[in-house]
């Protein structure tokens, strides 16, 4: 047996995959011939290396040398280390684009399915540069009555809904009066409550459906705003008023509105 005869039996013969003549002429071959004795042992330290866990990320520089030097490039050691790390990698950058592609879906998916929320993000923009305008211009009533009686007749004409308007005045908050305002795309109602010196503004406009949605908390600028709707109708309460109170003032509006479901 000669060294290339050798050299191309060395890796069964590591694997004890010969069959014992030949196992037995590699035998005799590395005890005469010091270069593929030298050889295979490079591929039983390969062997050893591949085994152990604490090698199969970051192998030596000296036995990556060795090994490329032992082996025909391609079964180098670097190989199985990049085989291992590469997908990772990119599974990792597959992962972080899936992800992000969930996130904007997730996204799309929300203002596609709920174009009302846009809606309702430009009414209490709305909503609150009303309230403003109305305390800084001191026009916070066209009607001015504490009596619902004056007030509720005073829209008829005015809008083409008619907006109920409940006496809160034995709770303390007391009807100032009425008012027309614009509200993104239509005129509206606004109901003004007095709570000692604060004002609750209450608009009023036709909801886009029938749903009845439960009270949802915004606050623009430090003004608290009440948001729900009930029986056709879409209601805005805004105010400087706490927390608390605002709650409370909206519950009792709400259970004063007719049919009223709560
Ligand atoms: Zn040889």
């Amino acid at each position: 047996m000669n060294c290339e005869e050798a050299v191309s039996l060395l890796q069964p013969y590591t694997d004890g995959e010969l069959d014992l003549v030949r196992h037995l002429q590699i035998e005799q071959h590395l005890q005469r011939c010091a270069a593929c004795a030298e050889q295979e042992q490079h591929l039983r330290s390969l062997r050893v290396a591949i085994a152990s866990p604490s090698l199969r990320y970051q192998a030596p520089e000296s036995l990556r040398a060795r090994l490329q030097a032992a082996l025909p490039s391609e079964t180098a050691t670097p190989i199985v280390v990049r085989k291992r790390s590469m997908p990772a990698f990119q599974l990792a950058t597959m992962a972080a684009g899936v992800l992000l592609l969930v996130g904007m879906s997730a996204t799309m998916g929300m203002l596609l399915s709920h174009p009302s929320s846009l809606m309702d993000e430009r009414l209490a923009d709305a909503v609150f540069a009303d309230h403003v305008r109305s305390i800084q211009v001191d026009h916070l009533t066209d009607v001015v009555s504490s009596d619902r009686h004056t007030v509720k007749p005073w829209f008829q004409g005015k809008l083409d809904f008619a907006p109920d308007v409940p006496d809160l005045s034995e709770h303390g908050y007391t009807m100032s009066g009425g008012r027309l305002d614009y509200l993104v795309d239509r005129p509206v109602a606004a109901l003004v409550y007095l709570r000692r010196l604060h004002a609750i503004n209450v608009f009023i406009r036709p909801a886009a459906n029938e749903e009845t949605k439960a009270v949802r908390s915004l606050t623009r600028q430090g003004f608290h705003i009440r948001q729900w709707q009930q029986s056709g109708m879409a209601y805005w309460a805004i105010s400087d008023l706490n927390d608390e109170e605002l709650d409370e003032f909206v519950r009792l509006f709400r259970a004063a509105l007719p049919q009223a479901t709560l």
